[in-house]
């Protein structure tokens, strides 16, 4: 352990030593033997002036590492006095033999009293430094060394029922902004309280770290993971509280892993906090408040490891495709565009869909080299292929992805494609990430104009003030609503509702997911402009979208 590697360790660990009885006893031998040892030999070679009276440092030593100043003064005085007066060598007198043996008791105990003043404040020092090593400076709490030490001495002193300890993970899962906006200082001081305050709010809580810059770790005696679910709760409760800097109410956004320990006993403080993080990821990913370790969620995290470091070569080997959708304009029918889907054929697996690989490629910085794939191809594509308007999806990543909306730019002047005939796809929930930088960007591409497409309307975030703002030029009808128009009056006031929203803000409205006749027929009279779905033809292969193009636009 880190905090242990100091030069003033083995005294710390000396002087700690003797806590225990039978160590305490142990020690007073030895010193007591050396002592006797020391003595015997010195009388034995011919007295006090042979240099084995040195040996007598020894036990002196010893007994101040331990004892400090008392164990000095005390072992000083035994060897002053074990030395005897009879050890002078030429002296005659008798007052001549006493006073060499006191001042020789008295220089002994000196040294021994010396000793152990110094001892003692080398280890008073290391001990000091150990605290310090085991504190986080910022918030005063102790940090991820002292958790690991203090959840292995949990762990065994709970060895009988290992189940009843957890360790809890909680992420402030907007710190970084937070930061931003009343600094580090502030920050920091507001960690400290959230975990002081944590502690306060749950009995349970037997200790709370600071784990690292955004986390606070704690550890907690529960029951049952029933109770490890009720103390997750109080404590994501107790975080959301707000805390007060220079008087604004400041609140965090808590995620909460938890790594229950459970009756295996090979599990150590290092596996319990693996499991809190793997947790807590699973948490932040599903944007829920907390989520609790379950054995599954390593397979998940490994198939997503796999998964990405598969794709990164896929890239570089050309494995991933693009098929396109046709849209249809309901009033005739007439195709009036197509949507780019990215396809990934795998080796030995066929084409994949883009719903198990998409999703996690776009939590990483993957997805940069990917959108360019999928830029340049599809505005090659554009370039080359029926004169009718070209999407691709941009992922809530590219939104802030300065060089990617120059490569489309770029692309579509080099393909000589007319911008208009090119349209890029963005969620709502993409935008409010960092919605200053995504409505900048969308400008840009307007500017040029390129169409901008509110893609799965009506599942995300909606906030009418942001999207009367969007530089957008359609809205699609996410594909939820368009299954149950059929059978359902609401569905169909819903989608209504949400036609006139996008013709009141002058977009084009699209639905997707359209498969049946009836689904269409329900769409063209509620005066959607178009659709896009099964009904008319999924994504397909270039040549096979070019037939189908061919076959619905007779000549
Ligand atoms: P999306 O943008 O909502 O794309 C529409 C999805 O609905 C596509 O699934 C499409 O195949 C499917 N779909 C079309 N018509 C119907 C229908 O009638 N019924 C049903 N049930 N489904 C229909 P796909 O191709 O699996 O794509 C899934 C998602 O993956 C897309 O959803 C999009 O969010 C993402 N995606 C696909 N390609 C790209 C890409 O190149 N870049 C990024 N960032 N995301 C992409
Ligand atoms: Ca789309
Ligand atoms: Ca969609």
């Amino acid at each position: 352990m880190v905090h242990r590697n100091g030069p003033a360790t083995w005294l710390i660990e000396l002087s700690d030593w003797h806590t225990s009885v039978p160590a305490r006893l142990m020690v007073l031998a030895a010193i007591g033997l050396l002592l006797a040892a020391g003595a015997m030999l010195v009388h034995l070679t011919g007295g006090t002036p042979s240099v084995h009276a040195h040996l007598m440092y020894v036990p002196i030593f010893l007994a101040s590492a331990v004892y400090g100043v008392a164990g000095g003064l005390v072992a000083g005085l035994l060897a002053g006095l074990m030395l005897g007066p009879l050890l002078g060598g030429s002296l005659e007198s008798v007052q001549a033999i006493m006073t060499s043996w006191g001042v020789r008791t008295l220089w002994l105990m000196a040294i021994g009293a010396g000793a152990g003043l110094m001892m003692q404040m080398i280890a008073a020092l290391g001990r000091e430094q150990r605290a310090q090593a085991l504190r986080d400076p910022f918030t005063g709490l102790p940090n991820q060394a002292a958790l690991m030490e203090d959840l292995d001495a949990h762990l065994a002193a709970n060895a009988g029922d290992k189940a009843k300890v957890a360790a809890v993970l909680l992420r402030a899962t907007d710190f970084a902004d937070i930061v931003e906006v009343i600094g580090i200082e502030d920050g920091d001081r507001i960690l400290g309280e959230i975990g002081e305050h944590l502690s306060r709010s749950c009995p349970e809580v037997r200790g709370c770290y600071r784990f690292s810059t955004s986390e606070l770790a704690f550890i907690v005696e529960c029951g049952d993971r029933e109770t490890l679910k009720r103390i997750a709760r109080t404590l994501h409760g107790a975080a959301t509280d707000p805390f007060d800097v220079d008087g604004v109410p400041v609140r965090i956004e808590p995620a909460v892993g938890l790594g229950h320990v459970g009756a295996d006993a090979t599990i150590d403080a290092r596996e319990a906090v693996r499991r809190t993080r793997v947790a807590l990821r699973r948490a932040e990913t599903l944007e829920r408040n907390w989520v609790s370790y379950e054995p599954t969620l390593d397979a998940d995290a490994s198939t997503t490891l796999e998964l990405i470091g598969l794709a990164e070569q896929a890239i570089e080997a050309g494995e991933f495709t693009l098929q396109y959708q046709p849209k249809i304009r309901l009033a005739d029918r007439r195709p009036a565009g197509v949507e780019a889907l990215a396809r990934w054929r795998r080796p030995n697996e066929g084409l994949v869909a883009p719903g198990s690989f998409m999703p996690k490629l776009e939590q990483t910085s993957l997805i940069d080299t990917f959108s360019r794939f999928v830029v340049r191809t599809a505005t090659d594509y554009a370039g080359s292929g029926p004169l009718l308007p070209v999407s691709i999806n941009l992922a809530p990543r590219n939104l802030a992805d300065e060089r990617l909306a120059d490569a489309l730019i770029d692309g579509l002047q080099q393909t000589g494609t007319p911008p208009e005939c090119f349209m890029v796809e963005v969620t709502e929930s993409g935008i409010m990430r960092e919605p200053r930088a995504a409505i900048a960007l969308l400008n840009r591409l307007r500017e040029h104009g390129i169409g901008v497409s509110i893609d799965d309307f009506g599942t995300g975030y909606s906030s009418f003030a942001y999207l009367r703002q969007l530089p957008a030029t359609e809205l699609k009808i996410d594909r939820a609503f368009v299954h149950p128009l059929e059978g359902d009056a609401k569905t169909r006031r819903l989608v209504l509702a949400m036609i006139e929203v996008g013709h009141a803000l002058d977009l084009s409205v699209t639905a997707e997911g359209v498969e049946t006749e009836e689904q269409a027929r329900i769409l063209t009279e509620l005066g959607c402009d178009l659709g896009q779905g099964f009904l008319w033809s999924p994504a397909v292969e270039t040549s096979a979208l070019h037939k189908w193009l061919a076959a619905a636009e007779p000549a």
